[in-house]
């Protein structure tokens, strides 16, 4: 087996409906994981995704389930998390991506949307740690990879409640490292730049332009740019990397 492949193992991708987090799951899937898709109100997305495992695994037999839970919620994502581990009989990675924005200025910002930022982003990462590390330690293995932002590490005016909780994933990634490196679970981060997602389709033409113009790589990144370097720290070839972020950018974080 070459070293990027994946041996069989058990994934828990959040927020895997649409966007990054269904490229990761279809990337993991290719790869013969099976694959556990969370989604938090759009089923007909997450069935979407599902077939779209199934049709790259190819001949490869894997299990794919589809699960709905809000994982700003503590006691859905943990049991989110014991789903899994019922359904699966362990879990072998988690991907932490569900994430969301709200975006203004902070003299606008209001309390409220700095917290529903904070409590997706930043407390869901927590709250799905938290239940998968539990796990983890018990079968000495594991791969927790959580997807952080660019902005997380530079900033971005506009997004004071968005920077800070994908700054506390840095944080929380490198502390969780820390704790866990000597049961063989590694912990690491991605930071995506700009990714053609419905989360920046949303943004006003001028300001995409305005993006794309100040990325060294002149061009916005595709989903699968992320789910290949998620991809890669779920892999063998990454068994002795961990605490660290990878950047996904085209050169924005330099
Ligand atoms: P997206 O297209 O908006 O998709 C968001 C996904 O999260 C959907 O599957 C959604 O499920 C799910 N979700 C939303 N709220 C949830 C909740 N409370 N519990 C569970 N799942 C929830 O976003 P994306 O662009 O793919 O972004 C994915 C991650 O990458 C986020 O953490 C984001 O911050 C990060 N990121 C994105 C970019 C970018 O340029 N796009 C850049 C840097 C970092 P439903 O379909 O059910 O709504």
């Amino acid at each position: 087996m070459a070293e990027n492949e994946l041996t069989v193992r058990n994934a828990v991708v959040t927020g895997a409906s649409r966007g990054i987090g269904r490229a990761i799951s279809v990337a993991l899937a290719s790869s013969g994981c099976n694959v556990l898709i969370n989604y938090a109100g759009n089923a007909a997305a997450a069935e979407e995704a599902a077939a779209l495992c199934r049709e790259a695994a190819g001949e490869k037999e894997i299990q794919v389930l589809v699960y709905q839970a809000d994982v700003s919620d503590e006691a859905q994502a943990n049991a989110l998390i014991d789903y899994a581990e019922e359904q699966f009989g362990r879990i072998d990675i988690l991907v932490n991506n569900a994430g969301r924005t709200k975006d203004g200025l902070v003299i606008g910002m209001k309390t409220e949307d700095f917290d529903s930022v904070i409590d997706l982003n930043l407390k869901g990462t927590f709250f799905c740690c938290r239940a998968a590390a539990k796990k983890m330690i018990r079968k000495r293995f594991g791969r927790i990879i959580n997807i952080s932002s660019v902005v997380g590490i530079h900033g971005n005016a506009g997004q004071v409640n968005y920077s800070a909780s994908k700054a506390g994933v840095i944080g929380m990634t490198k502390s969780l490292a820390k704790e866990l490196a000597g049961r063989n679970v590694t912990v690491n981060a991605v930071a995506p730049g700009f990714i053609e997602t419905d989360m920046t389709a949303v943004l006003p033409d001028k300001a995409k332009e305005a993006i794309l113009a100040g990325i060294p790589m002149k061009k916005g990144g595709s989903p699968e740019d992320v789910a290949n370097a998620v991809r890669f720290f779920a892999s063998d070839a990454a068994s002795y990397i961990t605490g660290q972020v990878i950047g996904v950018d085209g050169g924005m974080g330099m």
